[in-house]
């Protein structure tokens, strides 16, 4: 097939996500196809060679073309390729990466169910805590606290949770269980004398405003990345986690950690939670966990909850939940295989030394920029905030499109960041076998594009 043959088959047929459809209906959408990819780069069918210094979406934890998970997932292929997971089965694949995954969890974790992709994890999750809430015999205790920019995916549920305004909007979102509270973005902090201290009183005075509206009787759970992901790459002021989870303590509120993005290893941890202390009651794993070589997700569930799952009620039969692919075992054998490489290439003790490489020379380099408002991250992640005047921390218009417009320069001279969706954000979670000369290649190539567009 030529280039220009797929690039017509895919306007006639090809419904994008995320498309503009304006864009697109003006004829304006870009493509690239992308044919192959190795280490941290990908090629092209135009022959374009590009350090992906966003491993996909956040998800290609081990690299490229790592032979290891192709061959774990044909041998899968070729022995059993399905085999449903409902109760009373099983396959070798499922119930290997089931104990796999509980060695690698906090200590408190119980179970884990599996499903696809970080958004059907969290729909789970949701459910089961108003099951459990079910057995505990207070059903109205249901609503579900989450950030503004948070990220939690883009169903109806999921979609809610997601504290972004283009998840909602046309949508008739969020639902009516769902509330936001204050994202714990000091940049955007709402008074430019607050400390850190005080902005985390602030976060914490808000959480307390909100439950004491809405009632602690009515809400079930809080959810949140350890780190703002897609909401801007946005690390949470020192204290925040503990504060918080002292709230929801006392309240009696469970904790969901997603961790799809800090989950394995991105945060130089293997979970997000380990980094900053927390103790949540389910963990949401997707992307690291098969480093995207195969779709799968799960839920852990911790003890606390576990312990209220399984009393059970005779009356209501088995539980109303499953999707036909949970714990696919093609899913598995490629998240074993992945797991395992984690562990003998010493990822994640490279995602916190090659991260916090990254981090302090993107500073060095760019930080004293006047447009530059933050360089920020934890780990194998990353951001650079842009602002119209540093000091006076005022923020560039959206129809200016600046992050765009340098993460484009940036995939002219061969590195692929993004553009996060709201503000003008440029984002960084390179596969987490990144090197210190990858790293090099990474800033340089932004340094010099931010150059070229704002002098
Ligand atoms: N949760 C977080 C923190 C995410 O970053 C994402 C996706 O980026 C999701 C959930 C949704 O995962 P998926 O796109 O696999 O449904």
């Amino acid at each position: 097939l030529t280039n220009d043959q797929l690039d017509q088959w895919d306007r006639e047929n090809f419904f994008h996500p995320s498309t503009h459809l304006a864009q697109h209906a003006r004829g304006e959408s870009p493509n690239r196809i992308v044919k192959t990819a190795s280490g941290v780069y990908i090629e092209d069918r135009d022959g374009n060679k590009l350090l992906d210094a966003f491993a996909g979406l956040y998800c290609v934890n081990v690299g490229y073309g790592r032979q290891e998970i192709a061959e774990a997932i044909a041998d899968q292929a070729r022995e059993l390729a399905y085999y449903h997971a409902y109760v009373g089965h099983g396959t070798e694949a499922s119930i290997t990466l089931a104990k796999m995954v509980l060695d690698r969890a906090p200590a408190n974790m119980s179970k884990v169910y599996f499903g696809l992709g970080g958004s059907d994890a969290n729909e789970t999750n949701i459910k089961l805590v108003w099951y459990y809430n079910n057995i505990l015999g207070r059903p109205e205790k249901k609503k579900i606290i989450s950030r503004w920019r948070g990220y939690h995916g883009s169903g109806l549920m999921t979609g809610s949770l997601t504290g972004l305004a283009t998840f909602h909007n046309k949508f008739d979102l969020p639902l009516s269980q769902v509330i936001h509270t204050e994202a714990p973005y000091y940049l955007r902090r709402p008074r430019k004398d607050m400390s850190e201290a005080e902005f985390v009183r602030h976060c914490v005075a808000e959480l307390e405003a909100l439950i004491a509206r809405e009632g602690a009787d009515t809400i079930a759970a809080f959810i949140g990345e350890p780190i703002l992901g897609t909401g801007g790459i946005v690390p949470p002021p020192a204290g925040y986690w503990a504060a918080i989870q002292a709230v929801l303590h006392k309240h009696d509120i469970l904790l969901i950690a997603d961790e799809v993005v800090t989950g394995f290893g991105r945060l130089g941890t293997m979970m997000g939670s380990d980094h900053y202390g927390m103790r949540p009651d389910i963990i949401t794993i997707a992307k690291g966990l098969t480093s995207a070589y195969a779709p799968l997700s799960g839920s852990i569930i911790g003890e606390k909850m576990w312990s209220v799952l399984e009393q059970g009620t005779d009356e209501n039969g088995p539980i109303g939940h499953g999707w036909t692919y949970s714990a696919h075992p093609i899913g598995a054998a490629a998240g074993i295989a992945n797991l395992k490489l984690i562990d003998s290439l010493g990822l994640v003790e490279n995602a916190g030394s090659v991260g916090a490489y990254l981090n302090a020379q993107m500073q060095a380099a760019v930080g004293d920029h006047l447009n530059v408002g933050e360089v920020r991250g934890e780990g194998m992640l990353c951001a650079v905030e842009l602002v119209k005047d540093r000091n006076a921390t005022e923020f560039f218009d959206a129809s200016e499109k600046v992050a765009p417009r340098i993460v484009g320069e940036m995939a002219k001279a061969g590195v692929i960041a993004r553009a996060m969706p709201q503000g003008d954000i440029i984002g960084f979670a390179p596969p987490l076998c990144l090197t210190k000369a990858e790293a090099d290649i990474v800033v340089e190539k932004t340094a010099s594009a931010l150059k070229s567009v704002l002098g």
